[in-house]
């Protein structure tokens, strides 16, 4: 099933994104997280891709290709482009398409210096256009609620996403944000721009001190106070700043959904607790 037809039928939708282990020994465990996630019956599962190749690139595909057969489950298969040439992307869509996956979250790719960009892709928008021209895909793309870190601010930002919208992305997953009044406000200047797809907005569970550093010094994301608050009190308490993490985010998605958003996503960093006892605290919600 293609992912936008989800939203045509007004359904809200909730879904999750795991990411593929990077040792062999740790692929048993992602059966057991994706036994519990499909147990919560999302609508689609999303698997992260590796930029830049390796075998965590066919470890994506193979997941997501478990999650269709054995679990029933509509899975969105991550692809990032800037290290690949179109021979490789036309290798992967071809597996793709052997295997049944309709769903494609085309990306870009975050630049680093250890991997050679090739020049076919520039954008999410190439490669999204590329895929449409001989393929029968459904295209999510990612967007910025605080604007992509390389971007000139938010007007351009939001140019950016509009291009990637005219190339063919039916819904689009947004990058973590913990105060919602971003994403609101984000939603609204889409709005303005003309960008009329579904923003699913992509919720990330913190739990523990050394994702909140990690999250810091990765993402652009901006603290509020109250989250502040919570860190500063528990960090060194690790049960309690579990406790409080788990509360914050699940107030969070309430009020999201308390504002009529078409869909959560959450990431759930693997761990099928924190996205069970997320789905606990909004289960008459949904
Ligand atoms: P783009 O769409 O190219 O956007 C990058 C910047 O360029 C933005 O500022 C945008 O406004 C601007 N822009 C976009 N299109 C155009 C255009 N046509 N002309 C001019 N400007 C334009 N990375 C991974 O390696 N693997 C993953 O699995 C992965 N999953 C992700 C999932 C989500 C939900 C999100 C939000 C990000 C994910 N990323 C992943 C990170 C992503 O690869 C990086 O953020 C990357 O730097 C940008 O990717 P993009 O597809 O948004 O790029």
């Amino acid at each position: 099933m293609k992912i936008a037809d989800i939203y045509k039928q007004n359904k809200r939708s909730l879904s999750f994104e795991i990411f593929p282990p990077k040792k062999d020994e740790e692929l048993r465990s992602i059966d057991e997280t994706l036994e519990v996630l499909c147990e919560l019956d999302p609508d689609f599962i999303s698997v992260t891709f590796g930029a830049g190749g390796g075998s965590n690139c066919n470890r994506t595909i193979e997941i997501a290709k478990k999650i269709k057969h054995r679990y029933g489950v509509e899975p969105v298969v991550h692809l990032t482009s800037l290290h690949y040439d179109r021979e490789e992307i036309d290798e992967f869509a071809r597996v793709m398409e052997a295997e049944g996956i309709e769903n494609i979250l085309a990306l870009r790719g975050d630049r680093t210096p250890k991997l050679r960009e090739k020049n076919d892709f520039t954008h999410a928008s190439d490669l999204i256009s590329y895929l449409s021209e001989n393929h029968d895909f459904c295209f999510l793309g990612a967007c910025y609620p605080e604007c992509h870190p390389e971007s000139d601010g938010k007007i351009s930002d939001i140019k950016g996403l509009r291009k990637k919208v005219e190339a063919g992305a039916e819904v689009l997953l947004s990058q973590l944000f913990f105060d919602n009044e971003k994403f609101y406000g984000f939603c609204e200047q889409c709005r303005i721009a003309g960008i009329d797809v579904p923003i699913i907005p992509g919720i990330m569970p913190v739990i523990n001190a050394a994702q909140i550093k990690r999250m810091l010094s990765l993402c652009n994301a901006s603290f509020p106070d109250r989250f502040t608050r919570i860190v500063r009190k528990y960090e060194d308490r690790k049960e309690a700043l579990f406790d409080a993490g788990m509360s914050y985010v699940t107030s969070q998605v309430i009020d999201l959904l308390a504002s009529d958003i078409p869909g959560i996503h959450i990431y759930t960093m693997n761990n099928p607790v924190v996205a069970r006892r997320i789905c606990e605290g909004i289960c008459h919600l949904v």
